[in-house]
């Protein structure tokens, strides 16, 4: 087994794949094989209780998080994990992370430097694009999520959700295949959140392949195709989003969205 191929490339393959995926910590058994797709341009919201998994369900996705059995697919690269797979050489890691945008609840914006040099960091120091591209491109970024008048500033001066509207230009300055939202929202004062959730949503509208950790069900009714319910580290229900939040299945997915209503 390799842990790092090439696939050949094919129009119904879906662009995320998850398979037979497992990550313990110590003894704590955090993703029990989990099983996940999402395909090209699809739009997939998790939910579930805090704890369930879905964070590092995320963070295996992108490998921040290296798995400890299964495989993971995103566009044309593969990864496979447990006995006789080689562990991913730091290259190709920073490669496959580039490649799917992550924004986190807390921003992680640096505070030392303004809007734009947020955002060409990592186009010049990963993409090795001059400083002229990288501004151009970056520039392009915040005009998409309506901040191109606040490039010079630095984050202390904006707004939960002008900097976590930057945080997004900033995953998509390099130019990701896929993004992944961690509860983008959470942190946010409730006047603030509509301003992300819109961002988000004109992306998924362009067609951007995202998988989107939340709990605000009805924008996840509205804008997701797929709606993926988790507990204790097992994916309980899955199915087209009305479906499985208007009628859910399983008992435990019903009382879950009874908190949200
Ligand atoms: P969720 O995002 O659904 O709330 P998480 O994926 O964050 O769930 O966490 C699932 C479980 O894994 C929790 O019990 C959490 O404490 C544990 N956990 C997450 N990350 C780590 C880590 N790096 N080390 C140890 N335990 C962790
Ligand atoms: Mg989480």
């Amino acid at each position: 087994m390799t842990a790092y191929s090439r696939v050949a490339a094919s129009g119904d393959e879906p662009m995320i794949d998850v398979r037979a995926l497992r990550k313990s910590f110590g003894d704590l058994e955090v993703l029990r094989n989990i099983n996940f797709t999402v395909e090209p341009g699809g739009v997939v919201a998790l939910i579930g209780p805090s704890g369930s998994g879905k964070s590092t369900l995320l963070r295996c996705i992108n490998l921040l998080v290296i798995p400890d059995d299964g495989a993971i697919r995103v566009g044309e690269t593969a990864f496979s994990f447990g006995q006789g797979a080689r562990v991913p050489r730091a290259k190709a890691l920073a490669a496959f992370r580039a490649r799917t945008g992550m924004v986190f609840q807390s921003f992680n914006l640096f505070g030392h430097l303004t809007v734009l040099e947020n955002i060409i960091e990592a186009p010049m120091q990963v993409r090795k694009m001059s400083r002229d591209q990288a501004e151009k491109l970056a520039m392009a970024q915040l005009e998409k999520v309506g901040l191109a008048d606040r490039a010079r500033q630095m984050p202390n001066t904006l707004s939960g959700g002008q900097k976590q509207r930057v945080a997004i230009a900033r995953a998509l300055a390099m130019e990701p295949e896929v993004m992944l939202f961690d509860e983008a929202t959470s942190a946010l004062d409730p006047e603030l959140v509509g301003e992300v959730l819109a961002t988000m949503k004109e992306l998924a509208r362009e067609g951007m392949t995202m998988v989107i950790v939340t709990h605000e069900i009805a924008f996840a009714r509205e804008v997701a195709d797929r709606v993926v319910f988790m507990r204790d580290g097992v994916v309980v229900e899955d199915g087209p989003a009305r479906q499985v939040i208007d009628t859910p299945r399983e008992e435990a997915t019903r009382n879950f969205l009874s908190h949200f209503h």
